[in-house]
This record gives C-alpha cells, structure tokens and sequence, in this order.
C-alpha cells in the first residue's frame, strides 16, 4: 500500500491539471494491535473527550474493548448504539443519522466509527455535520468507503453520496478482521472487483465526456485491484496476509478518491446498478444485503455489456456514424484506446469464479434480486448519477430492449 508521505509527495507532483485534494488522515495503521495504538493516538491529538458509535455487534465484536482501553487512560468517552430498523439493518438514512448527532455530545473533541462501512457513512455525516472529525476502527474489511469523504446515504428513499470528510486515522486491527464473517470478507474483494468496470467508465467519461481524470488516481485504483486479485488465494483462506493485502487494498482505494475528492475511480456502472437495488430493496421493505456483495453481482452484468455489445458497437465505425451524436463521434475519434481499455477487462466468469470460491453472492437471485429488477436497473440506473458512463451511453443510444 502506499503509505501517506508518498501520497502526498505524488499528489504534488501529479501533472493532471485537475484539484488535488489535501489529505487530512495522518495516521493509517493496519496490523494486528491496531487497537492497542487508539489510545496514543488521542493522547497525542490531546484528545479529551471522545464519542464513540456502533453497533450492538460491532460493539460486542470491537467497542466494548476500545470504551475499556480510553476509559483506562482516563479520557472520556460515551458511547451510542445504533438501533437497526424494522427489517433488523442499520441503514444510513435519515432516521440514523439523527440517531448518530444524538449520540455526539456538544462537547466531544472526536468521534470514534467502530463498524463496517454502514456505520461509517452515517458518523461521517453526523460527525461532519457537527463540527467534529472522526476516527475509523473497521471492523470488517466489506467495504472501500472507510477512510474516503463520500458518505452514501438514503434520503426520502433516495440514495445520494453527500461530500462530508474523510476520518483523522484509521486503525484496521488484522487479528479483529480476520475474523469477519466469511460474506463479509467476500464482500470487500467483490468492492474491489468493481474497479475493473468503474476504472474503465472513467476512462470513457474522460475520452468521450471530457469529465475530469488523474492517471495517478486511477493507478493507486488500479494497483490495489490487482494486488487483490493476485491474493485471491490467501483472501479465500482468510489468513492474515490476505486479509492485510484486502485491507490495504481497500484502503488505497479510498485514499484515491480522496485525492480527487469524488468516487470516479471506484464507482461507475456497477455501483449505480447496486444503489438503484437497494432503493428497491428500502422501498419494498426488505431486508439488506452487503453492499460488496451487490457491486460483485452488478459487476459481471456490466462487464457482459461492455465486453459484448459495448465493444461490438465500438469497433463499428459505420454504427457510430450512424448514431450521428457529438458522443457517438467522440467514441469513434477514441475508438482504438477504448477498444484497448475494454479488451483489458476480465471475462464475467472469471469473476464469478473468485467469487464462488470465496463463498460470495455470484448472481442477482444469490442476492433475493429478480430479473424484472435487473432489467429495470440497467435501463434507468444510470440516471442515478451525472457521470458520463458507457451504461449511459448505451442506454442514450442504443437502450437495453434486449433484457426487457
Ligand atoms: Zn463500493
């Protein structure tokens, strides 16, 4: 992983053209007894009062250890569980994050997130909303939003990223991780397999949509991606330097969206499709799945798209001629790089097969998705968000008729 000083050495150096974001972590530590450093961590930030967020899981799992640990250096601290919702989740929603601000004395100097990615997302929104930063303690490695600034919450049943901020340090303890429930795990290397399909939507909303890009964005995406990927193996058995590579993997995936302070590098296509399935699941009322486990089903859909008919279209210069739209002819000007960057990606069964091996949901009915679902989300789930994807161009242009 690369650590922060390098970051910021690279970041300055960095010729994209485009804002690079300051980043504020100043302290990431992934190892076993990650724990233990909490404590000296806020003693040297001088913190005196500190808040601390979970769940009744997380607590059991995590937050009882680290009330223990600060209230022996005599710092205080109160904690606040987070009730889950009629289906039994703790959602990021509205109801939550009052919940969560009710939770954070005026007074605190920091908040402590100890969970997964969920409860994450509503102490990046209360904590920011409140004035006070936060700290990271994950305590399962599902997810690669721990240490960014986007927090993903649904409102009035929409699901939107709000901009709010990244947490001061992040303390990922190995010997707490490694015994994350196996889905959970297979969720986080599934979030990460999403990045073959959200670097390449990248790629073309730059080519074709003129959106902003940084390539070295895209490599610290790109390079935790594979550094997963070739630790399947280790990831699958759960040994504790899989569970680091996969940690670590995550994170730098985070700190590349924190470089250009949105999640064009981790989310395209796939993720859009996962969000437009868990408005559907909020609406209708039905329980949660992992948000990993979504992004590794929506991935292969994507890839089947892109790889077959995408490409298809792409290589034809008389069908884009055709379409005759200022898109279409942008394609057609970028058609050898795109073809590359579509050539590159894996085969969806490729995927399938690492996510069967590490006992992951590898289709929509895995996940309690129907097809009439699938269908639906990947004729409008582009619509969920401006960035120029080729899920939208393919819809704007072409339209998914043939899954109807
Ligand atoms: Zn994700």
């Amino acid at each position: 992983m690369i650590t922060l000083n390098e970051l910021k050495h690279q970041s300055k150096a960095c010729t994209c053209g485009n804002n690079h974001y300051d980043i504020l972590i100043d302290n990431i530590v992934i190892s076993d007894q990650a724990l233990q450093q909490v404590v000296p961590y806020l003693e040297s930030k001088q913190f005196k009062k500190v808040a601390i967020i979970a769940d009744e899981h997380t607590d059991d799992v995590v937050g009882k250890t680290i009330s223990n640990l600060i209230r022996e250096a005599n710092i205080a601290n109160s904690k606040s569980i987070l009730q889950p919702n009629a289906q039994g989740d703790v959602v990021a929603d509205e109801a939550a994050l009052i919940e969560a601000m009710l939770g954070i004395p005026r007074d605190v100097d920091v908040v402590i997130a100890v969970g997964s990615g969920t409860i994450h997302d509503i102490v990046r929104f209360a904590s920011f909303k409140m004035g006070k930063p936060f700290i990271s303690v994950p305590t399962a490695p599902s997810v690669d939003g721990f240490n960014s600034m986007g927090a993903p919450v649904i409102i009035k049943g929409v699901k939107l990223t709000y901009q709010m901020q990244s947490p001061l340090a992040v303390f990922a303890d190995l010997s707490i991780l490694i015994g994350a429930p196996k889905e959970m795990i297979a969720a986080g290397f599934a979030d990460m397999i999403g990045k073959y399909t959200s670097l390449a939507d990248w790629k073309f909303s730059h080519l074709v949509a003129d959106e902003p890009y940084c390539p070295l964005s895209a490599r610290l995406t790109q390079e935790a991606l594979d550094g997963c990927v070739n630790s399947v193996e280790q990831i699958i058995q759960a040994e504790k330097d899989g569970i680091k590579i996969l940690m670590e993997s995550l994170i730098q995936s985070g700190l590349a969206m924190l470089l250009v302070g949105h999640s064009s590098p981790a989310s395209g296509g796939e993720h859009h499709l996962s969000h437009f399935w868990e408005m559907d699941f909020i609406k209708n009322a039905k329980t949660q799945v992992l948000h990993g486990a979504k992004v590794g089903v929506s991935t292969q859909l994507v890839l089947d798209l892109y790889k077959n008919q995408m490409l298809e279209l792409i290589y034809s210069d008389d069908k884009l001629q055709e379409l005759s739209t200022n898109k279409a002819d942008a394609v057609l000007k970028q058609q050898d790089e795109l073809v590359q960057v579509l050539k590159a990606l894996p085969n969806s069964s490729d995927i399938a097969a690492m996510l069967k091996s590490l006992q992951g949901a590898v289709t929509p009915s895995d996940l309690g998705i129907p097809s009439e679902l699938v269908s639906e989300s990947l004729r409008k789930a582009h619509k969920l968000r401006d960035r120029y994807t080729m899920l939208k161009f393919w819809n704007e242009h072409v339209g998914l008729h043939e899954y109807v």
